[in-house]
């Protein structure tokens, strides 16, 4: 014999009820079968939401149960939609509603009876949860009837016999195990079909067996039958890795032993109702769970040993929501035995569940965690049981911390692996997952942590990496700036998505993409293919509300990325370390202003484990913060930093000479973009002097702008200009002090290049002459160069050169910026 049990979807509407019945009659074919079937899909929810209305004095009980009522019927409409020409299928499905339409004025008049006396007890809750499988199996039994299969319906509550604990209630198996052997001695229909989740006290009166209980049905008239096997039909193709519905990577675990199965269950599994196990373990009757939807899917089998197909220590993660952590505390426990029993009773007493319990080896305290919904509950019982003690203060009254969750690393080989419990809490220590306590079992099969409610998905996500997929790290990147430099970005992230996936196992997606006018949002990643069209529907920008979207996404691996020049972006950085979200910046504001503000980002990004980089800011893509913060964390010591850091003076001293004026050569560079709008910004030397300011702080000095010498070139009428067009008069009327400075230079056979120098703790930006046979001399377009003269590279500078501005190499500067963090 085989035990199948088919939950609520597949039980949920005609359609599923017909492949329930395809399944039925190919397995009945080869053996009897015995079918334990639940309520209709959101049923049991439904009686339950409508008999509190009717017992709040709530009219909308009466809508509750129309609904009830209309599932039903829409149910019965589509399995016998084709009757309306047999007239014998016709009288069937007519008896069928009558039958039906009994029931549910049965129920009607139970919620109008609570309604009434304003009450509902757990008695009267069990009697009317048990309308939802009378009526599904019903209606299957009918329909199989119709399709002339060999099938007899047996009232559950006639055969499981439990105590009076309703609503939970424990069953009798001595009693139970004789009356389903006695009914199916006499019985030869090839499908039997049960109602699941219902039973009878030893009085008589209904009982049920806890939310889910319609698997354990099944698994108690498996066990008495000493059935096969245990098929545990439902909507997701076997137990996955993790909630499916929750991590999108999940994927259904093949094998499992019944003590993984128990462990995944109790600790949130859903698909599975925790007691189900016991009773087929006993007998070692295989429980195999499939998808109705989906029937050739290979499923789960769960078996006493697992041939073990994969080595993977860790087999499933699970969570439970809604839970309550509970700590007892105080000096008057340390060394004083009987606390924890006193503890333990009051709680088991108020039949309040036990999920979790940690003690500290101090003895101090005591915490454990239990549903949400009976903290409070747990908390009056507890202080006053310890009255006496919290009066003289030997303990603290109980302390009550809610909106929590546990989830729960699993597996069998967890015990003969070393760093599992490492390797979890440094995953959900690099997201930012705040851990409230832990439990590991002796048995090593399970180690659970609680944490805050709103980082389950991210906790769930990073661990399922971290276990299974450790192939892929997934990245989510926030963009701000989305003009030239931003569009090469996208552009080289579309492009090499697919490489840096395949070889370095990183899957790069934008999350969230601004401009100053609009922003975008999408936690599934923004489809790169018409991005533009996306951003110009998304929402009006706001920094503040894209840092929001950010922290309440709270995705693992999350990057912020500034590709502004904006000083209020470069103000909201800690914001974002804050999160442990780390920040790629080409904007330079933040490490050339305020010392203070970059040793905070610094220290920020220490403390919330988030990178904060800003390759960038030097010499665009070359790799000049990067070398130099290598050199330095391998000890050695900068002595001094020669290097022309401006593309656009480059640009205008190498094409500036006798031939040519001043005046023409920065109007064309401004025109080609070398320059920015205002060529003040450029030729004033500020850009480079910050620039050589963020080298010396980066090589461990902590100077400010104003202690940097700057050597200016220009006149003071051109530093005194209004406006830009001043500006360029000026030139015009200097023109021949500009030649005088080309002049001088090339009567030394001197190129003109403005040069950044960090020597001996200070650094000083100016123009120079610099003679023919040193490394700037042949310095062309707009290359930058940097020379480093170490403690290891004394004589010899080393020396980084290359293009040293331009949108593309300053994309590639902030992607391989990106690379390191998701390398880190
Ligand atoms: P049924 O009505 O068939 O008894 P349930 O809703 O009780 O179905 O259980 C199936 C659901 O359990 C799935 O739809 C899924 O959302 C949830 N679930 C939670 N954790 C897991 C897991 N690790 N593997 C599979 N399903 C899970
Ligand atoms: N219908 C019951 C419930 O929803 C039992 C079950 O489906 O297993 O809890
Ligand atoms: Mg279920």
């Amino acid at each position: 014999m085989k035990v199948l049990k088919f939950g609520g979807t597949s039980v949920g509407s005609a359609e599923n009820i017909n492949k329930v019945i395809t399944i039925l009659d190919q397995q009945s074919k080869n053996t009897n079968i015995a079918v334990v079937v639940s309520a209709v899909g959101g049923i049991t929810d439904k009686l339950l939401e409508a008999a509190n209305l009717a017992c709040n004095k709530n009219e909308a009980y009466k809508q509750k149960y129309d609904v009830i009522w209309s599932i039903h019927n829409k149910v019965i409409e589509g399995l016998f939609e084709n009757s309306a020409n047999d007239n014998e299928i016709k009288k069937q499905r007519d008896s069928l509603s009558d039958i039906i339409s009994e029931k549910l004025n049965d129920l009607k008049s139970l919620l109008n009876g609570i309604y009434l006396i304003n009450e509902l007890s757990p008695k009267t809750k069990d009697k009317l949860l048990s309308f939802g499988e009378a009526l599904s199996s019903t209606i299957i039994y009918h329909t199989l009837k119709s399709r002339s299969l060999d099938a007899a319906l047996k009232n559950s509550q006639e055969v499981i016999v439990t105590d009076s604990n309703f609503n939970n209630a424990i069953v009798n198996f001595e009693v139970t195990n004789s009356n389903i052997q006695n009914f199916f001695s006499t019985n030869s229909n090839s499908i039997v079909l049960f109602p699941g989740f219902v039973s009878k006290s030893t009085h008589g009166e209904i009982t049920t067996l806890g939310r889910g209980g319609s698997d354990y049905t099944a698994a108690i008239i498996a066990a008495a039958m000493d059935a096969n096997e245990l098929q545990i039909w439902t909507d997701v193709s076997g137990m996955y890795t993790t909630n499916p519905k929750l991590v999108k990577q999940a994927s259904p675990i093949i094998e499992l032993s019944y003590q993984e199965a128990v462990e995944l269950s109790h600790f949130g599994a859903k698909v599975l109702y925790p007691p189900t196990v016991m009773p087929v373990l006993k007998k070692q009757i295989p429980i195999v769970i499939k998808n109705t939807m989906e029937p050739e899917a290979i499923g789960t089998t769960i078996t006493k040993n697992t041939v073990n197909t994969d080595n993977s220590p860790v087999k499933g993660i699970s969570n439970i929501e809604n839970i309550a952590l509970l700590t007892l505390q105080g000096n008057g426990m340390v060394g004083v035995p009987g606390f924890s029993k006193r503890l333990f009773e009051t709680l088991a007493q108020e039949k309040i569940n036990i999920i979790l319990i940690t003690q500290s080896s101090s003895e101090h305290s005591i915490c454990f965690g239990i549903s949400a919904n009976d903290a409070q509950r747990a908390k009056e019982v507890i202080d006053t049981v310890f009255e006496y003690e919290i009066a003289l203060q030997k303990i603290d009254p109980i302390v009550v911390e809610t909106d929590l969750s546990i989830i729960a690393v699993i597996g069998d080989k967890m015990k003969s692996h070393q760093g599992i419990s490492g390797k979890m809490f440094s995953t959900l220590g690099k997201n930012n997952v705040n851990i409230r306590a832990i439990a590991q079992g002796a048995s090593e099969r399970n180690i659970s942590a609680i944490i805050h409610k709103n980082d389950v998905k991210k906790a769930l996500n990073s661990l399922h990496e971290q276990f299974f997929e450790i192939k892929t790290k997934q990245i989510n990147l926030f963009i701000t700036g989305v003009g030239n430099v931003g569009e090469r970005l996208i552009e080289q992230i579309k492009q090499q998505k697919a490489y840096v996936k395949e070889n370095f196992k990183i899957n790069l997606r934008i999350t969230g993409l601004s401009n100053s006018r609009k922003m975008v949002v999408n936690d599934e990643g923004i489809d790169l293919k018409n991005w533009k069209e996306q951003l110009e529907a998304g929402e009006t920008a706001s920094l503040e509300g894209f840092f929001q979207h950010a922290k309440s996404l709270n995705l693992r691996n999350s990057v912020f990325v500034d590709i502004t020049a904006n000083e209020a972006v470069s103000k909201i950085y800690g914001e974002y370390l804050k999160q442990s979200i780390s920040v790629v910046a080409c904007n330079k504001i933040a490490c050339s202003g305020n010392i203070e503000y970059y040793n905070e980002l610094k220290t920020l990004s220490r403390k919330y484990n988030a990178s904060f980089l800003f390759e960038t800011n030097v010499g665009a893509g070359l790799p000049v913060i990067d070398t130099l913060s290598h050199l330095i964390t391998s000890g050695d010591k900068i002595n001094t930093i020669q290097a022309v850091l401006s593309g656009s003076l480059n640009f205008i001293f190498n094409n500036f000479n006798a031939e040519t004026t001043f005046y023409d050569v920065v109007k064309q560079a401004q025109e080609e973009g070398y320059t920015e709008p205002d060529p003040r910004i450029d030729l004033s030397g500020i850009d480079v002097a910050r620039k050589v300011l963020i080298l010396a702080r980066e090589s461990g000095h902590a100077i400010e702008l104003a202690d940097l010498e700057s050597d200016n070139f220009l006149t003071d009428a051109a530093m005194n200009a209004s406006s830009v067009d001043d500006f360029f008069e000026t030139l015009k009327t200097d023109e021949a002090y500009y030649q005088g400075l080309f002049k001088s230079a090339e009567d030394k056979n001197c190129q003109l290049k403005f040069v950044a120098e960090f020597n001996d703790g200070k650094a000083k930006v100016g123009l120079k002459e610099i003679p023919e046979g040193h490394p700037f001399f042949n310095l062309k377009g707009k290359d930058n160069i940097v020379m480093f003269y170490t403690q290891r590279y004394p004589e010899q500078p080393m020396i980084i050169k290359g293009a040293g501005a331009g949108a593309d190499v300053t994309a590639s500067g902030l992607f391989a910026d990106i690379i390191r963090i998701a390398n880190n």
